[in-house]
């Protein structure tokens, strides 16, 4: 390939809204066979709402939605976000939390007056009363709680890109096996492997921000070339790991940082763009 050819394929990606780091990614791009994509804020669009609110029988929903608002105050995640702006519509100033941690892939905790308070996954609780449960399904429940036991539930809903399901269609078309990649649940993440055409056996979920790219390399050792496609601070490993990382443009500083290509474009459709692209660029100079 020579560096005029390339040059014009990275300026033609360019006012595609593809932006590409450097000639040899193009080269990168059409050796992939396999591309692996995040959940939230990639194949959904990561502004995640408040759709449903429940408390344990004898406290007022209004209640968990403050506790909730508080610690995740201090969070960058959507689902942070979500919880942080449906407070604030209400009307309700939560307290200041104090000693915020992230819990990565799995939630959050912080103190209030006191008391550690959990948002995040089943798994932070010990007890989870039996009115809490059974409302996961249009899109991720979060419990919020303390002294072990969950007091709440908030759901929130994603909306999938709407270029999504195309996208993975023609990804397919060009050959490509194509892998939902999550932190959410395995029954979160099939719903929305559903409605995008990604069959439930090629969804991985449950995965730890820091278990995200062994997968990208279990995959390398299966002799596959890799692209990744992620978003969030918890994607930036695998996306350093992959054989092509492409970070959204919506997505955050470390995620763009760590990637071989911006979508900038933040839509699914393209990524096929960009193998089409790095195609037709290197056919040419043959
Ligand atoms: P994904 O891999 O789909 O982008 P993440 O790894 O960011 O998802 O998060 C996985 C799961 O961890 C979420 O679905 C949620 O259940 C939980 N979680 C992570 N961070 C938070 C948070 N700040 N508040 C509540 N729940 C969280
Ligand atoms: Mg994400």
């Amino acid at each position: 390939a020579t560096p005029t050819a390339l040059l014009v394929g990275t300026s033609r990606g360019a006012q595609r809204g593809i932006l590409i780091k450097g000639p040899q990614v193009l080269e990168d791009t059409r050796r992939i066979d396999t591309i692996v994509l995040d959940k939230t804020g990639t194949i959904t669009t990561g502004e995640a709402e408040v759709t449903d609110l429940a408390a344990e029988p004898g406290l007022h929903p209004a209640a968990v939605l403050t506790a909730a608002a508080a610690v995740e105050s201090g969070s960058e995640h959507p689902i942070a976000a979500a919880i942080v702006a449906r407070a604030q519509e209400q009307g309700i100033r939560p307290p200041r939390a104090t000693d915020f941690e992230a819990l990565p892939g799995t939630g959050a905790v912080a103190t209030i007056k006191g008391t550690r308070v959990n948002v995040g996954q089943a798994e932070l609780f010990e007890e989870i009363p039996s009115e809490l449960l059974g409302l996961e399904r249009a899109g991720t429940t979060v419990f919020v709680g303390w002294g072990g036991r969950a007091r709440g539930a908030i759901t929130v809903g994603d909306d999938i890109r709407e270029t999504s399901a195309d996208a993975v269609a023609e990804l397919r078309y060009e050959g490509l096996g194509v892998y939902l990649l999550s932190g959410d649940t395995q029954a979160n993440a099939a719903a929305v492997a559903e409605v995008v055409g990604i069959g439930a056996e090629d969804v991985i979920a449950g995965v730890k921000p820091q278990d995200k790219h062994e997968v990208v390399a279990r995959l390398q050792s299966e002799g596959r070339v890799v692209a990744m496609v992620g978003d969030g601070v918890n994607d930036a490993a695998a996306l350093a790991r992959a054989d092509l990382g492409l970070a959204m443009g919506t997505g955050t500083d470390v995620a763009m940082e760590s990637a071989d290509i911006v979508l900038v474009r933040a839509d699914l459709d393209a990524v096929p763009d960009a193998i089409e692209l790095s195609r037709d660029t290197l056919k040419v100079i043959k």
